[in-house]
Formats: structure tokens, sequence, C-alpha cells
């Protein structure tokens, strides 16, 4: 701990409500622990606050002792923004608060919420918050920088259905911003990521639903390929009541996966469909049957063991490196390279992610919010995932060429919470014709570029 994390410390001790942890407390150890085990850091000071005026509290202090300081919900930065060496983590992982006004189809959820909080209590009331696929997700970090899941097209990004933030601001005020007040904040905030400020609460639109219908399946040899080109040409005609992924992957070694494929390279199918059952069950006969699917099943599942089943997918500490982009069109080269990619792929937990957003992410005007690249509706996600840091090489070598290689044929931006560690340049190109305003709101919120772990925007000054 130096100095400057002493003065904190010292500013907080007594007056703070949560917990503080210096590196030789007994809890210090798990707790300065993020979720990509690639990025292991010790930070002076982690400040568990307990609620909005530990937040207050904890800026104020770092501010004045001129301390690095990151922000954490629930870690799962890929880039590992959340924590820092030396300095502190303002850790909220203590506010896990939701409420929900059931009538309103309406909730508010504390700032450090994981996405498994917000649906078990929204659930509760066969409501449910759009966000992403794995429920150990933060719900901070994710609502910031856009979110997107099984109910996107339906029911828009994560950020299009916040309604009002209340963030505590550099110079340590609780601000709030909607539509009424601090518009260009509201703005900034829905996509913008942790550049203006904790937000401490965020209050939120619901929809019913409460269960869904999912196909699965795997293809094979040349029907990998066939089925991206059906798929890349299926989706733009689809219903938004449609989410179909499909992961490049060697076959897992699990149960629900036919023994004779299990390890060999395959194209993993997930169709969800929300809304009326039997419609749901045509369109899923039809997807499923595009490509002589095997292992193939499909089921109603209840929503929160839809949200819940890719958790195990992604466990805490293994070592992740991923590089993502948009293709406005996913051309013929492009799904040849990935293809081939899959022979020499270095971890059998590793999987090129392909999404397509469309539907109702189209719908909202592009310039009511600071997210990025609405009309580039196919998003790559290469996601290495391995366990031994003697792999390290290998497989972050792996992602960075096949990232180079299809990069051309790529529409330029980046959803910037799909962005690692070594792409700060990237980061104008996530926003672009936003740039400029995002400089103007970080500079009225963040002048001193206090949060600044983060896809970070430079203030003017700069
Ligand atoms: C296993 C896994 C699955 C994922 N699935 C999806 C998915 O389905 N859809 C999707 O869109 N994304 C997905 N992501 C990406 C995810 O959106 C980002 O990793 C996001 O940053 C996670 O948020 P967090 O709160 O856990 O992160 P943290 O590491 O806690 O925080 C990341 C950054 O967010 C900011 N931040 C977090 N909370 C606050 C707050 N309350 N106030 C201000 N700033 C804050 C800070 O700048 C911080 O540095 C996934 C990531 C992982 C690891």
């Amino acid at each position: 701990m130096n100095t400057a994390d002493d003065e904190v410390y010292s500013s907080l001790k007594g007056k703070f409500d949560g917990d503080l942890l210096r590196p030789h407390d007994g809890e210090y150890a798990l707790a300065r622990r993020i979720w990509n085990g690639m990025v292991s850091r010790t930070p002076g000071l982690i400040a568990k606050c307990a609620g909005a005026s530990d937040v207050q509290s904890a800026i104020r202090a770092g501010v004045n002792a001129g301390v690095l300081a990151a922000v954490r919900c629930g870690g799962h930065s890929l880039a590992g923004y959340s924590t820092c060496d030396g300095g502190m983590v303002i850790d909220l992982s203590k506010m896990r608060q939701v409420t929900v006004d059931a009538g309103a189809r309406r909730a508010r959820f504390s700032g450090g919420c994981l996405l498994g909080s917000v649906d078990r209590v929204t659930q509760e009331h066969g409501l449910a918050f759009p966000a992403g696929v794995v429920s150990h997700t933060g719900a901070g970090g994710l609502v910031l920088g856009g979110g997107f899941g099984w109910l996107t097209r339906l029911h828009g990004l994560s950020c299009d259905n916040v309604e009002g933030f209340t963030v505590v601001t550099s110079d340590g005020t609780i601000v709030r911003a909607n539509e009424r007040e601090n518009a260009d904040l509201f703005w900034a905030l829905r996509g913008g990521g942790g550049n203006f400020g904790v937000v401490t609460e965020f209050q939120v639109k619901l929809h019913p639903v409460s269960s869904a219908v999912i196909g699965e399946g795997f293809c094979l040899g040349d029907d990998i390929a066939a089925l991206l080109r059906r798929w890349r040409e299926f989706m733009p005609e689809s219903p938004d009541n449609l989410r179909w992924s499909i992961s490049l992957r060697l076959a897992p070694d699990t149960e629900n996966v036919p023994a004779d494929i299990r390890g060999l390279p395959v194209a993993s199918e997930a169709a969800v469909w929300v809304g009326d059952t039997a419609e749901g069950q045509r369109c899923l006969d039809h997807v499923l049957s595009v490509c002589s699917a095997v292992g193939v099943s499909k089921k109603t599942m209840s929503y929160m063991a839809l949200q819940t089943m890719a958790d195990h997918e992604f466990p805490h500490g293994r070592r992740y490196y991923t590089k993502s982009g948009y293709f406005r069109s996913l051309d013929d080269g492009s799904i040849d390279r990935m293809v081939g990619a899959l022979d020499d792929i270095p971890s059998a937990m590793t999987q090129i992610e392909l999404a397509y957003l469309g539907g109702a992410t189209t719908r909202m005007n592009a310039a009511d919010t600071a997210f990025g690249d609405r009309n580039s509706p196919f998003v790559i996600n290469l996601l290495g995932n391995w366990s031994e840091p003697s792999e390290d090489v290998v497989n972050v070598g792996w992602v960075r060429e096949l990232f180079a290689d299809l990069r051309p044929a790529m529409t330029p931006g980046v959803y910037v919470n799909f962005m690692s560690g070594d792409e700060e340049d990237r980061v104008p190109e996530a926003y672009r014709d936003r740039w400029d305003r995002l400089i103007s709101v970080k500079s009225l919120y963040d002048p001193n570029n206090f949060f600044r772990l983060n896809q970070n925007i430079p203030t003017i000054h700069a």
C-alpha cells in the first residue's frame, strides 16, 4: 500500500458502512480476484460499498488523494478493467437490491447486481429485463456498454430498456439522468460504459416473459459452412421472436452431445423462440432441419433455466482472451476462414460466437443513445478460453491471427463490452460519429478522467 492508498484508507475509516480490505486482510485474497484469470492485480484498497453514500465517500477520498480507481460490479470485464495495481477498487458487490413494480412493469436495481440477481426477483412476477446470457455477469458493466442476449431482437438492447440512472459523479455528487433530467448524461450512459461516474441504481422497463422454446443441434463437416450460409440468408427475414445463435468449436464432452462427435469441429446451434409456442415449434423445426443437424433437441424451458444454461461454460478464474467485430453482411470468404480455423483451434473450450442482432435494436434511433452499430447485425466474437498459463501464447496467437484475417471484411466498429485490454486504439472506432459528443459529456461530468479504467473516452483537455 503506498502513501496515497493509505490516505484514502484513513479518510474512509470510521465513516464507511461497507468493508475496507487491504492486502493483509483475510478476505482480500478472494476479493481481489476478477473473472478473467489472465488478469491478476493487487489493488491497495478494496472499498466494498454498502450504498450510495459509501460510493460518494470513496470517490471523494480517491479524487483527493489522486489514486487510480477501478469500478467493479460483476468483475466480468474481459479487458480486466475492474481491478488495478495499487489504487482503489470501488466494489459494488454488496449493492444487489432489486425492487419490482409489477403493475407498471418496471424495476429498480442497484449498481452491483448480477444478471441473476435481477432475473430472480423479476421472474417472481413473470417479468424479465432484456440482458445477457450468463447469469454471473454483472448488470452494471453489461448495461452501460449496451447489453444483448436472448430477448434483444424482441425487446431491444439492455440500455434501450433503461428509463433512468442514479449516478455518483467524480465530484461525489448524486445526479439523476433520464429523459427530463441531465438528458446528455442519459444519452451517454446508454452505451458509453463506465466513463461518467458510478451508477448506484438503474430504473428499467420489464417485459412479460417466463419461458421460451429452445432448439439445439450440431452440424459437422461441409454442413458447417452450409449452415452459416443458410443462417445469414434466413436471419434478416426472420421474426423478432427468434434468436438463432451459432458457435463454431470442438463438440464438448458432455451428456447432451452424441458420443461419436465429441471433440470434432462443429457448428453448435441454439435457436430460442420467445412468444407463441406453437408458432415457435414450427419455426424451430424449420431452423433445425436446414443442414442435417445431429443431436437435435427441442424443449420448452423456464426463463431462469434459459438464463443460466451457459453459466458453467465460462467459469471464474479460467484464462480468456477476446477479439470481436461486426459484419454488415457475412461473406463466403469469412465463413470459410472461420470454419478453417477449427482445424487448429488450440483449446476445446474456445468458441467463435456468431449472433445476429437486428429486430428491435434497429427500431431505436441510432442518435438516441451512445451505443454503436445498430445497422451491422452480424456480431462475431472470438473467445479464447483455456486453463494453463503455459498455453497463453498459442491461444492468444490463434485469436489474433484469425481476427487479423477477418478484419478486412468487417464493418468498422466494435461492441465495447467484447473488447480486450490491448485495444485502446479501437475505442474511437467503437463510437465513431458519437465520439465528439461523448468527449463533451465526459468533460462535463469527469473533467479529470478519474474514471479511466474502462474503454476510455478522453476529456476535451486531454
Ligand atoms: C461470461 C460472460 C458472458 C457475457 N455475456 C454477455 C452477453 O450475453 N451479452 C453482452 O452484452 N455482454 C456479455 N458479456 C460482456 C459483458 O457485458 C462485459 O464483460 C461487462 O463489462 C460485464 O459487466 P460487469 O459488471 O460484470 O463487469 P465489471 O468488470 O465489474 O465492470 C466492467 C466495467 O464496467 C463499468 N461498471 C460496472 N458497473 C458499473 C457501475 N455500477 N457504475 C459505473 N460503471 C460500472 C466499469 O467501468 C468497469 O470497469 C459477457 C461477459 C462474460 C465474461
